[in-house]
């Protein structure tokens, strides 16, 4: 029987080795952490909300254990302001199948012992470079999922597919309870994107808690300098909850009522930070010439904007796993490795696209697709060619093979508005200005605007 070593027992590392023992193999995972370290002691790695693709993977291996029990996201409702102040544009799309975002701690603590019933060994230690070359000599393949732990390292970044030098967004998470399941004006459970197009963006997303259920994981996606970059120098999470309410009633108030009385789900339940998001090789060298692979965030880096870190790792565990049954009793060798990414890449570098896409000003085919489908409500019963724009742009999260491209080409985007509402694509963007432009006339006169999905 093949051996293979897997090191981290984040999302990643646990989906590889899962894939790999109920295809047979012999399968040692090495994690820094015990369940109960990661259930009492971690902080989360992020929300890791997952979309139906990525979901049904884990469904296919047996892990989707809080299905029934965890709130299952509906859609998408996007508030689009240029400024803070000017509410442009509403969106509300919804998926065709639920999402969901569990808690890392109580996947990770949970599917590490379902590894070991279903015959995987886990090992605890923090795998240092010496240890990682004993591991590779002992095993037909080793594959680090060490997210960006420090041997993430060993794994240098290619430039060529790396669109940033430096971090981004300043990000701050804050997992909360105390807010109801839902939202006025909406009768769909959605994840709330707020865009301000020159400060950053702040997202609620319902979230499942370890020990307490059904809660919010509030993220906040700072450029440096403007009204959401507040979180510097705090220490604790409920330090982090005070800014968050704070910058919320400033800069979302239509979001604050509804969160005035959030708490902090538990002391660890919050991250502040930045990162650089980058692609880093699949293959690194050991000091002896020894390879190892490259699986989730070591692999890739992706800003939490998209909410696509977690679902690049899925995909990408479904992809090796696969990869290493096709190859039957061949050497897993550096080739494969490449080849094996670059399989991946060739169906999913539409993650990394759209992914920084949304970091950066929205395109202009990007701008005539959010008018066109200007007018969607979320509602199950609205069948209008607008609705089903909105319904693609969030079905995009879940496969961004989807319309990633459309963002980029006006006649991709034309022909995208022309084909979902059955008529030339200038109606629904004539329709889609005037009744925005409609909008922005009460605002000058010192109303609130009456966007779907909005209640004031
Ligand atoms: C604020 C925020 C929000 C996010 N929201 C989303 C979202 O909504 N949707 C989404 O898809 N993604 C999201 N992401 C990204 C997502 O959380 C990550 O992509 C994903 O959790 C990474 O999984 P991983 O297994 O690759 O790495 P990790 O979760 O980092 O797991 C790696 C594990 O390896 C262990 N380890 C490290 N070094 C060693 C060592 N030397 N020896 C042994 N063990 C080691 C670590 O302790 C850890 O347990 C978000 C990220 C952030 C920061």
């Amino acid at each position: 029987m093949r051996s293979i070593a897997i090191v981290g027992a984040g999302q990643a590392g646990l989906l590889t080795a899962h894939g790999l023992v109920k295809a047979g193999y012999d399968v040692t995972l090495f994690s820094d952490k015990t369940p109960e370290d990661f259930l009492n002691k971690s902080r989360p790695t992020g929300t890791a909300a997952r979309f139906d693709m990525s979901l049904d993977y884990e469904r296919e291996l047996g892990l989707d254990h809080w299905a029934d029990e965890a709130p299952a996201g509906e859609g998408i409702h996007l508030t689009f302001c240029p400024t803070p102040g000017n509410i442009l544009v509403t969106l509300l799309g919804r998926f065709e199948k639920p999402f969901m975002a569990i808690d890392l701690r109580l996947q990770s603590a949970r599917w590490m012992n379902d590894l070991v019933e279903r015959g995987g060994t886990v090992e605890y230690e923090a795998v240092t470079i010496p240890r990682l070359e004993e591991i590779a000599a002992a095993n037909d393949l080793t594959i680090v999922a060490a997210g960006r732990g420090d041997i993430h390292k060993l794994f240098p970044r290619v430039d060529a597919r790396s669109d940033y030098s430096k971090p981004q967004r300043k990000l701050a998470m804050v997992n909360t309870n105390g807010q109801k399941m839902g939202f006025d004006g909406t009768d769909m459970l959605p994840v709330k994107f707020n865009f301000f197009g020159d400060s950053g963006e702040a997202f609620w997303v319902p979230w499942f808690h370890k020990d307490k259920g059904h809660g919010w994981s509030m993220l906040f996606e700072a450029k440096e300098g403007g009204p959401l970059d507040r979180f510097d120098g705090v220490t604790s999470g409920e330090q982090a909850v005070e800014v968050g309410k704070q910058v919320i009633k400033e800069t979302v108030p239509w979001d604050y009522e509804w969160c005035k009385d959030m708490e902090l789900l538990d002391e660890n339940s919050w991250l502040v930070g930045k990162f650089t998001p980058e692609v880093r090789e699949i293959v690194g060298t050991l000091p002896s010439g020894a390879k190892v692979m490259s699986v989730g965030d070591t692999a890739m880096s992706l800003d939490p904007i998209g909410g696509q870190g977690a679902n690049n790792g899925n995909k990408m565990a479904r992809v090796v796993v696969d990869s290493i049954i096709a190859r039957e009793d061949l050497n897993l060798d550096e080739p494969w490795m490449r080849e094996t990414f670059e399989s991946f890449w060739d169906r999913h570098r539409y993650i990394n696209l759209f992914n920084n896409l949304l970091l950066e000003p929205l395109t202009n085919p990007g701008k005539e697709l959010l008018i066109a489908q200007y007018g969607s409500t979320g509602r199950t019963d609205n069948a209008s060619g607008a609705q089903k724009i909105a319904n693609m742009f969030s079905e995009n999260f879940n496969d961004p093979k989807l319309m990633t491209e459309a963002f980029l080409d006006m006649k991709k985007a034309r022909a995208l508005i022309a084909e979902q509402t059955g008529k030339p694509w200038w109606r629904a963007a004539l329709a889609g200005r005037l009744a925005i432009g409609k909008q922005q006339v009460r605002q000058k006169l010192g109303k609130a605007p009456n966007h779907p999905g909005m209640v004031h």
